[in-house]
């Protein structure tokens, strides 16, 4: 038998939270200080080796879909593996699907998303549920007497797996089906029809080419009534708590986010309630796509910082060619930008959910130009670390004990679902239109920083955004890019150590970015911004 030598000791147990310096020092900018406790408590749960392994155990044992009872009857239920359950009650019972409502105050909605960003970091797929549920409840409040019964479950914190009508269980969560076979992006394609009952009710027959989560307790569905597309909330029990008429088609089979379910489903006169104006659909669902494009970039930023724990824990141990790997020089040139990444998308991230907290015109603003940009950029930068994170392992990363192929194989769907890369653009385009005083507030925010590398970018950028082709679609990636460097480098420049913000203005305001990870110029103080993204303690 040979001997085991050179090998990093696992990454676990450790603290989520106070091992993160980044996590730590935004949660406290963006006032968040009180859930300091809380966020601890959490983070220690979530590095327990028993609870790491829930995240491993949920992936590998898929949930499967039981259409029929062994007689013929309709059940559509999904049956999951007790680790996905296990992982859902640590969810809910640290408020990560509902808090911020329940318990509103100043930063609320920030450590929530801190909170998420650590739980995603174990398993990603139970935050679909979770995410759902939180950005649900805006639009829900457009039909009081609706969330007058739904709320008061949806805040409640000892989850609850049972499949029984919405009246006898503890807590529920929500999930929602926007996307048709013939089109998700154009939502105004939705085929999908309601029929006015006597009662004001309805009954919706049409499909939905996905539709996750599928058991949650209701969904916000988009539908065509007489008076166009509207949103509805169709549960999984009718009043008379018979099974609505959803049927579970199939489950997809997912490149990644395995452990949850990603359904087709038909509704066959399925029972649903209006939600909001009749034939304001979209306008009352796009609250929801809000909030869950703000959990899009929480995940992809938890993608990265797990991907960089995992790395540059392994660079501190491992030896090559008698030197540490985070001692070669290139290795800690590719350690550093990858942490530069993680952390601008930590900080903008956080920055963001701040704007969810506040109801001032700047954070309005902020809200609906930010999101879609930081939705674009964050989510398309975390499929590549991903990749290059795996790489720092070795031939070890690409094996499954590792959580480096999980990740990976994550990361791609941030950037597709609740808006894909392209729509995001072209909604910035149309946000920093529509926006009265866009152009103002983004340049207050890149305004003295002090980097003469920043205000050289920001000034161009205000002006390609004040110019008579600003809405030339081709370049709206380049613009929402653009955007976010500008923004993540202003709060490095304000928040993090000058070598930090030093290096992300050299790498990322430069006309050479972009390419591998790596590529860090000569200068940066490499080994500092790697040591600092290192897990602590
Ligand atoms: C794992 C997973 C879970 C999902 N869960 C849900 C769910 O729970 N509920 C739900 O409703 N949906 C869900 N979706 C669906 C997802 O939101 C859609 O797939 C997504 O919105 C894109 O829609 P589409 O697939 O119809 O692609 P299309 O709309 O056909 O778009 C294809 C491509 O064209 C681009 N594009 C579209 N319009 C333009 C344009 N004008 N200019 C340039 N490019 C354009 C898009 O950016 C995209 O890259 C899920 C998807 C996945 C992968």
């Amino acid at each position: 038998m040979f001997d085991t030598s050179n090998q990093p000791p696992p990454l676990e147990p450790y603290n989520l939270f106070t091992s993160d310096i980044v996590l730590r020092e935004a949660v406290k900018r963006e006032q968040a200080n009180w859930a300091d406790n809380g966020l601890t408590t959490l983070g220690s749960t979530l590095g327990k080796p028993e609870v790491i392994k829930l995240g491993f155990d949920a992936n590998k044992f898929a949930p499967q879909l039981k259409t029929l009872d062994r007689y013929g009857h309709r059940l559509d239920e999904v049956e999951f593996h007790p680790a996905w359950h296990e992982l859902l009650a640590i969810a809910l019972r640290a408020g990560l699907h509902s808090s911020p409502w329940a318990e509103p105050k100043p930063g609320a909605h920030v450590a929530r998303a801190a909170g998420t960003f650590m739980l995603n970091q174990v398993e990603s797929g139970v935050y679909c549920p979770v995410a759902m549920t939180y950005g649900a409840v805006p639009t829900l409040r457009h039909a009081p007497d609706i969330a007058k019964q739904w709320l008061p479950k949806i805040f409640g914190r000892d989850y609850d797996k049972r499949f029984i009508p919405m009246k006898e269980k503890i807590t529920v969560l929500l999930g929602m089906g926007m996307t048709e076979n013939q089109g998700g992006s154009d939502l105004r394609t939705n085929s999908t029809r309601a029929e006015v009952q006597g009662d004001g009710t309805y009954r919706l027959h049409g499909n939905k080419w996905f539709m996750s989560a599928p058991m949650c307790d209701a969904f916000l569905v988009l539908a065509q009534s007489a008076k166009g597309l509207s949103c509805f909330l169709m549960p999984r029990w009718t009043p008379e708590e018979k099974r609505n008429a959803i049927h579970i088609v199939r489950l997809k089979d997912k490149l990644g986010n395995r452990s949850n379910a990603s359904s087709e489903v038909e509704f066959d006169g399925a029972y649903a309630q209006l939600v909001g104006d009749e034939g304001r659909g979209i306008p009352t669902i796009i609250e929801m796509a809000g909030h869950t494009r703000l959990d899009c970039c929480i995940g992809s930023s938890g993608l990265m910082r797990q991907a960089v724990a995992q790395a540059t824990h392994h660079a501190r141990y491992r030896v090559a060619f008698q030197k540490k790997l985070i001692d070669q020089p290139l290795m800690t040139n590719v350690l550093a930008d990858m942490a530069l990444e993680s952390e601008a998308a930590t900080a903008l991230t956080m920055r963001l959910a701040r704007a969810y907290d506040e109801s001032d015109e700047t954070a309005q603003v902020f809200r609906r130009v930010v999101t879609p940009a930081a939705k674009f950029w964050i989510c398309k930068r975390a499929p590549s670390l991903c990749l290059e994170a795996m790489e720092v392992l070795g031939g070890s990363g690409y094996i499954e004990d590792s959580i480096m192929p999980r990740l990976y194989r994550e990361a791609p769907v941030n950037s597709i679902w609740e808006g894909s890369g392209n729509v995001m653009c072209l909604d910035v385009l149309r946000a920093i239109e529509r926006t009265p005083n866009a152009a103002e507030v983004l340049k207050r925010e890149f305004a003295d920083a002090g980097d003469g590398r920043l205000k050289t970018f920001a000034v161009a950028l205000q002006q390609r955004m004040q110019a008579a082709d600003r809405n030339d679609e081709s370049q709206a990636r380049a613009l929402a890019r653009d955007l976010v460097l500008a923004l993540q480098a202003a709060l490095l420049i304000r928040h993090a150590p000058p070598a930090v913000a030093d290096a992300f203005c050299a790498s990322r305001l430069s006309e050479e970015r972009g390419g591998a990870f790596g590529a860090l110029p000569r200068g940066v103080n490499a080994r500092a911004i790697a040591e600092r993204a290192a897990p602590q303690g």
